[in-house]
């Protein structure tokens, strides 16, 4: 696995929310390859993208998870998943990524856009389902159709 162009490993490990709250963070070597995968695929959205994208969440460990409100399962605590966003970034933008996606990624597990926040979630998974979701209230999704 060659580095990531465009990103940190600390991008994805890093929070706030963990410093505030004296949450170490740190991944074990299993969820660092995790990361790893998911830079490599998130190299290729923002090379899509062209423009700096941030990391709004991505590693959280049960405690960090737990503090943030993510679901007992959350695909965040494998390292697998993040949560990302630009500046000014658009509906219509997020559709396109999707589709972007959709076309480019072979394999993904879901990509969810959550019009009300300004943010995509995207994961990986082992035995991927290579779903397009949006997000329509707290722990609501349907399909997206674009
Ligand atoms: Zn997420």
């Amino acid at each position: 696995m060659s580095n990531s162009k465009y990103f940190k490993l600390d991008e994805f490990i890093n929070s706030d929310t963990a410093r505030k709250n004296n949450i170490n963070n740190t991944p074990n070597e299993n969820v660092k390859e995790n990361i790893k995968n998911i830079m490599f695929v998130m190299d290729e959205i923002r090379k899509y993208v062209n423009k700096p994208i941030r990391i709004t969440s991505g590693f959280r460990c049960d405690s960090l998870n737990k503090k943030v409100g993510g679901v007992a399962n959350s695909i965040h605590k494998t390292g697998l998943a993040c949560d990302f966003t630009f500046i000014n970034i658009t509906e219509s933008q997020m559709k396109k990524i999707a589709i972007y996606v959709k076309d480019n990624i072979k394999e993904f597990d879901q990509l969810i856009i959550y019009t009300d926040r300004n943010f995509i979630h995207f994961n990986l998974r082992n035995n991927p389902r290579n779903m397009l979701l949006e997000s329509i209230g707290k722990g609501k999704y349907k399909k997206l159709e674009v």
